[in-house]
């Protein structure tokens, strides 16, 4: 039997046709599609800019490094995250302060948002978990307070909203990605959003290795990176940004499907969507009960066809490095942590099929019958 993976990119003939084109063009970096690329996902978003880079975790460099985060500051965020929403805080020399999470939608806590700020607090970097927007009135209203910067991580919620208006339009600025496992890929590739005309010219030099972007080629003002997206994967993202509400739904319908078949079955505990938010479900999540061991979870269901990972495990505060820079321990955040051991991702990607998602919810049901803790 073959598994049902994870994740699957939705990419189809039109992709292959506008990749090819560039090809032939010649124009491979910093040509027309990334100019299209670009106005078309800031009028998508509804944002003033939008500069594609090379991946997510260039964008959140940049957005960082445009608003000046040096050794010695403090970045708030959550640990309860990949990687990459922490590491550019490293990058530039300051240092990531996390806070806990709420237990139902995984989403950074206000409340310890607000306990966590000092003096040394120069940005806030709310992570939009698994496609759903975090509290964005009370993360908004706390920063504005304290006049704190915001860089939204919406790197897994393109095009979900909060109270109806969408991730990547509250703070500062904002990072969508496009890895192959994301709602929309280019292959690598990401994407800052912004109003801030300064934000956006410091980001567009920045990407472009530090270039005076209305002089000379060689002529360098600051010293920048190498975080240009060339011209098939802009071609790659123009084409998916014409099928980006026909993804979206298919997801929506997808994980409503799931939890339609799901609900009831004891041991497991489904995705929790606050009724202010909409998500757009970059994966589909569910956590072991007390008594169901989550490992053993994992382990079944991939031992029977069904594409499953713990996720996100270790948190970022319990990664190796950075157990090992900042001294952070178990028990440092306990809700990141007691979720962080107990989630699990399912197969979920926009060509799953009704057979398919009977068949993960029916191995689902017998796993955890099976998957008892000792
Ligand atoms: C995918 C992702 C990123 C960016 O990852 P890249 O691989 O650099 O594009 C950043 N933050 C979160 C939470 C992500 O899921």
């Amino acid at each position: 039997m073959n598994k049902i993976p994870l994740a699957k990119p939705y990419v189809g003939d039109e992709e292959i046709a506008a990749v090819t084109e560039v090809i032939k063009s010649g124009m491979l970096s910093l040509g027309p599609k990334l100019k299209e690329f670009e106005t078309n996902f800031a009028q998508l978003v509804g944002t003033k800019h939008a500069i594609a880079v090379n991946s997510g975790t260039s964008g959140l460099h940049l957005c960082l490094k445009a608003i000046g985060i040096k050794p010695g500051d403090e970045v708030i965020t959550a640990s309860f995250s990949f990687v990459a929403s922490s590491n550019p805080i490293i990058f530039e020399g300051a240092t990531p302060i996390f806070v806990d999470i709420d237990e139902k939608t995984y989403n950074m806590d206000p409340e310890k948002l607000k306990q966590a700020i000092t003096e040394k607090t120069k940005a806030i970097i709310p992570v939009h978990m698994f496609g759903q927007p975090c509290n964005m009135d009370a993360i908004m209203e706390i920063a504005n307070e304290k006049n704190i910067p915001v860089i939204e991580d919406a790197c897994e919620a393109l095009e979900a909203t909060w109270d109806g208006k969408k991730a990547g339009t509250f703070g500062n600025s904002a990072v969508v990605a496009f890895y192959p496992n994301k709602q929309m890929t280019t292959g690598e590739g990401g994407i800052i959003l912004t109003d801030d005309d300064n934000v956006a010219e410091l980001c567009k030099s920045y990407r472009n290795q530090g270039r005076d972007e209305s002089g000379q080629w060689l002529n360098h003002i600051r010293i920048g990176y190498n975080y240009r997206l060339d011209e098939m994967s802009c071609a790659m993202g123009v084409e998916q940004l014409k099928k980006v509400d026909f993804i979206i739904n298919k997801r929506k319908e997808i994980a409503a499907k799931y939890t339609k078949k799901l609900e009831g079955i004891e041991g497991i505990i489904l995705p929790y969507v606050d009724p202010k938010a909409d998500s757009t479900w970059f994966v589909y999540s569910l956590r072991t009960a007390e008594g169901i061991n989550r490992n053993k979870m994992v382990e079944y269901l991939n031992e029977n066809g069904v594409g499953s990972k713990a996720y996100f495990y270790p948190p970022i505060h319990l990664q190796p490095i950075y157990k090992e820079m900042f001294g952070s321990n178990e028990g440092d955040f306990p809700v990141t942590e007691k979720i962080s051991n107990t989630a699990f991702i399912l197969p979920f990607f926009t060509e799953l099929t009704d057979e398919q998602i009977n068949t993960v919810c029916s191995v689902v049901e017998e796993a955890v019958r099976k998957c008892k803790n000792d």
